[in-house]
């Protein structure tokens, strides 16, 4: 049964000459195990070393694909290449650095086999890493959680397995800044999860340093959420209820009621109050236009309205 089926294994490369020899033996005698018909496609995202020609050694390899950026492009981007030339039943994605673990594609198969439509590879633990990157992780989707509108598992990792529909689905996103998992995680469909522990990169230097990875989270903030981009309105209208009622004490009290704790407050300090209530007022109104961006922001993202399972679920027969 599983002979007749595709499964496409997609890997971004990025400097990798040290670790593809050796990930390819390891990769094709899993996959030579597994049974499956199965197409290695490598995304080499513009390396700068001799990866490109590491991959034109193994290419005599009819199941080996090789797609050439002609320039760095990011993994994401990797990702969606990989993505949009896949052929097979499902594709699974992994890092070319040994860092997810070979040995686990058996189990996301069999967890595919059993109905999960995407198998996300999740990270145990982090230890491998340096304190910034492991903190900014943490925080990156405590934030992310709480403000987007579809939630991501923390530490979920590219490390998974998608179904053909799912990548169907996903090849119809057009928006130019994306987080691959984001993206799957906003498609839904029948998810299942697997916990690994992350092993040392085998080789090379990790290409994501701190600050690629600041950008890549400010990204990931302003297309998965409004919120950003809303918090000036909210600061203007806790402004304005705070500031609008004491101001209003202050004038009645000190010019009309003449209460005693009122009449104290001096020119400057009612000039105060009126310039942080007019200032409330303002970003008030960059909230309203931020509102409108908002919407424009959605138009233009133009993600589908609804997804469908497809029709292999044919409900109205
Ligand atoms: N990668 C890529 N383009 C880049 C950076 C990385 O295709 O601009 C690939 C890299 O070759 C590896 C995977 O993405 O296969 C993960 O990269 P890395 O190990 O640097 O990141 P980390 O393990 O820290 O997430
Ligand atoms: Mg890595």
């Amino acid at each position: 049964m599983n002979a007749n089926k595709t499964i496409s294994l997609i890997v971004p490369v990025f400097n990798e000459a040290k670790n593809i020899p050796s990930f390819y033996v390891a990769l094709k005698e899993i996959l030579e195990t597994s049974g499956y018909r199965y197409e290695i496609l490598f995304i080499n995202d513009g390396s700068e070393d001799s990866s490109a020609e590491e991959l034109v050694k193994i290419s005599g390899d009819e199941r080996v694909k090789i797609l050439d950026f002609s320039r760095n492009f990011g993994k994401e981007i990797a990702l969606t290449a990989g993505l949009n030339h896949c052929s097979g039943e499902a594709a699974i994605m992994i890092d070319a650095d040994f860092q997810h673990p070979l040995e686990l594609i058996p189990d996301f198969l069999a967890k595919w086999e059993r109905g999960a439509e995407v198998v996300v590879g999740v990270r145990q633990t982090n230890k491998n890493c340096g304190l910034i990157k492991r903190y900014g992780s943490f925080l990156f989707y405590k934030i992310i959680n709480r403000i987007s509108e579809q939630p991501l598992a923390p530490n979920s990792t590219d490390f998974r397995l998608l179904d053909r529909v799912v990548i169907d689905e996903f090849n119809k996103f057009t928006e130019r800044n994306r987080l691959t998992r984001a993206l799957i995680a906003w498609l839904g469909f029948r998810r299942e999860y697997i916990y690994f522990e992350a092993k040392e990169r085998r080789d090379g230097l990790a290409a994501y340093n701190v600050r690629k990875l600041i950008s890549l989270a400010m990204n990931s903030f302003i297309s998965l959420s409004l919120f950003p981009l809303k918090m000036a309105g909210y600061l203007g209208i806790v402004i304005v209820l705070l500031v609008g009622p004491f101001g209003l004490y202050v004038l009645i009290g000190k010019y009309l009621a003449g209460w005693y704790y009122a009449s104290s407050f001096s020119g400057p300090a009612q000039l105060a109050l009126l310039l942080t209530f007019l200032v409330g007022i303002v970003l008030c109104s960059l909230g309203l236009v931020a509102l409108y961006i908002a919407h424009i922001h959605k138009e233009v993202l133009g993600r589908p309205l609804y997804v469908l399972r497809g029709k292999r679920n044919k409900i109205y027969e």
